[in-house]
């Protein structure tokens, strides 16, 4: 005997065609769904058996139980091309090979397998009919094993396409020489493409492996299945993401507020800030990093492949705990401007994937997922636990590293409060997440993530220019500039042409423009700024509701004052400023500096809006 090397054999090489149609004969015959999957169960273990004894030294092979799916669900297949051969067709060529005589009763049962009188209870089913005809012609046992069959199959289909009809005569005569004739029964089934043995594509999927019908959806390639599922154990969603190679983030997907809780289950619910960058993951093995985008492409070079290189890795190499020695977390790469201890919105146009060294900005990674830590994957752990494992990872550092923030919530109103601070913080929308989702990579719809942002709905309201009567200093990062304003509308003055003498107080809006456009309307300001003394307040004509609710840090006389253009969701009813009403997600769009002060909404105006409003 000469040995083969294990690593060039196919496990289809070894297993006879008989062991496959004897398997098919049983799911044929047993009873119930349950049965049936379990005959077939038992084949594919021992396939497995096999193939992991053949393999051993070999872990990636190519090899696979592909050979005898494709003969399994014929419908699958793509790889081989059309046999184009029919029942009729078949019929001729079997009378042809077994040299039957053309009117001799075998030949007439072929020839009209559909009619009753010739084939009795197996009318209509040719492969029936010609096991019958084949029994005492046919070989008693069968020879062949499921990758001579691929081959002959292979053979008829390409001949058959190249009009070489020899040569299709010549394979099928090979088949029928060395198959029994209950071989020949599931040969015909398998050419006609339908087995009809009572288990389904879906049932031989799920019993092959868990994902097996959905990435047959996506890929339509049998192939594919057999190779990458191979192991029942390992899910799709891990086979994706592995050390060092690129995969496809998992996606949130965008729904209206109303939907959030339904999304939710109406469970307990993340509400995670939403930053504004570039989504990137890092891949770290010891003292080696990568960082791929969500395309896959490789930024490694602009953020550092080691502790000595790159914009990112030789800030934060230090701020892993000792424990960690690979990982890959999901997050995004933001620009941080040190001065103003700020994130830059993505608006403010830079491009942190290629910024210049010299930049005042610094890289900045806000990271929320961890996909693996020291070889354990974790696609498959819901996220309320891989969060507790990002907790221990590292120790965040300012404008370097950040750990992505998350709090609980039940409501849709917990979400409007939440989306409302992150207007006003100048975030534009939020992520909520369901805590017992697990990371699919590429997947949106169904995937537990959403993304909710304000609901800016064209033309339901207007754009309103109003003008700005206060400020209000920023928190925390900003704490020393001006980062809100107070902004009011005119009443209308009793004769036209005449400058409104008296403003209410309307809306407060801390979003939508840009450092430099905030910086530079704080210059023009700057100047007229008085300070605001909520228990000895100022006499001006600016009106405010009791209690001066809403009071600014500083006012400025509205002569002195910018209009400015603001967007917003809707007008909602309010008791937080004179008008009785504000606006919802208010953002700053631009200054009209191409009006005077005076030229500001009216009262009269916003009426009308409001009443415009409620008719929509
Ligand atoms: P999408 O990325 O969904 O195709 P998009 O590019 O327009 O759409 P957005 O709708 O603005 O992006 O928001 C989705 C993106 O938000 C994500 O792709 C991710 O990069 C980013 N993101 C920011 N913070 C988080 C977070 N905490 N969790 C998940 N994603 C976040």
């Amino acid at each position: 005997l000469i040995p083969i090397s294990a690593a060039m054999m196919a496990v289809s090489a070894t297993v006879p065609f008989t062991h496959l149609c004897t398997m098919l004969e049983g799911v044929d015959r047993a009873k119930g769904k349950d049965n049936k999957k379990k005959i077939f169960k038992e084949f594919l273990d021992k396939w497995r058996e096999f193939h992991n004894s053949v393999h051993k030294d070999d872990p990636n092979t190519e090899d696979s139980f592909y050979p005898a799916m494709r003969l399994i669900l014929p419908q699958c297949e793509r790889e081989r091309i059309a046999y184009g051969i029919k029942e009729f067709t078949l019929a001729k060529y079997y009378i042809e090979i077994l040299g039957l005589a053309k009117d001799s009763p075998d030949a007439l049962k072929l020839l009209k397998y559909r009619a009753p009188s010739h084939a009795k209870g197996e009318a209509g089913d040719f492969a029936a009919v010609a096991y019958f005809v084949l029994k005492n012609r046919c070989p008693e046992k069968g020879s062949l094993t499921i990758q001579e069959v691929n081959d002959l199959l292979d053979s008829i289909a390409t001949n058959n396409a190249a009009k070489n009809k020899e040569e299709v005569r010549r394979s099928i005569l090979k088949l029928l020489r060395s198959t029994s004739a209950m071989e020949q029964k599931w040969l015909i089934r398998m050419i006609m493409k339908e087995l009809k043995m009572g288990m389904n594509q879906a049932g031989v999927f799920a019993v092959f492996h868990p994902d097996a019908e959905d990435l047959f959806n996506v890929t339509n390639s049998l192939a594919k299945v057999c190779i990458d599922l191979r192991d029942p154990r390992v899910r799709l969603n891990e086979i994706a993401i592995s050390l060092f190679s690129p995969f496809k983030p998992m996606l949130g997907q965008r729904i209206p507020l109303d939907g959030v809780e339904k999304e939710m289950h109406h469970e307990m619910f993340y509400i995670e800030t939403k930053f504004d960058g570039e989504r990137m993951l890092l891949h770290k093995d010891g003292d080696t990093y990568k960082y791929f985008s969500r395309s896959g492409k490789d930024y490694t070079h602009q953020f550092g492949a080691h502790p000595l290189e790159g914009s990112l890795t030789p800030y934060i190499h230090n701020c892993f705990a000792s424990h960690v020695k690979s990982c890959i977390l999901d997050g995004e790469m933001v620009g941080y401007n040190p001065q103003t201890k700020a994130i830059m919105s993505k608006g403010d146009k830079f491009d942190i994937k290629n910024m210049a060294e010299d930049s005042d900005l610094q890289t900045m990674y806000c990271v929320f997922d961890i996909l693996l830590l020291n070889g354990q994957k974790f696609a498959n752990s819901p996220l309320r636990e891989r969060v507790d494992y990002l907790d221990k990872l590292f120790t965040p550092i300012e404008g370097r590293l950040l750990l992505g923030d998350r709090k609980d919530a039940r409501t849709k109103a917990e979400v409007i409060d939440a989306l409302n601070e992150a207007i006003d913080r100048r975030e534009e929308g939020l992520v909520i997440k369901y805590p017992g989702s697990k990371y699919a990579p590429d997947k949106r719809k169904g995937s537990g993530w959403l993304k909710v942002k304000p609901e800016y709905v064209d033309g339901l309201m207007d754009q309103v220019d109003v003008v700005i009567v206060g400020g209000y200093f920023g928190k925390g990062r900003r704490s020393h500039m001006i980062s809100h304003f107070l902004c009011a509308v005119a009443v209308q003055p009793n004769t036209p042409g005449e400058k409104p003498a008296l403003f209410h107080t309307f809306c407060r809006v801390g979003s939508g423009y840009t450092l430099k456009e905030l910086y530079q309307m704080g210059q023009r300001l700057h100047p007229h700024w008085r300070v605001f003394d909520k228990k000895k307040p100022p006499k001006t004509n600016i009106l405010f509701p009791s209690g001066y609710k809403e009071a600014p840090d500083v006012w400025i006389d509205p002569e002195q004052s910018l209009v400015v253009q603001i967007k917003a969701a809707e007008i909602i009813e309010s008791d937080k400023f004179k008008t009785g009403c504000t606006l919802r997600f208010p953002r700053l769009e631009k200054v009209r500096d191409d009006k005077e002060w005076s030229d500001c909404m009216t009262l009269d105006e916003l009426d009308d809006m409001r009443k415009n409003a409620e008719g929509k």
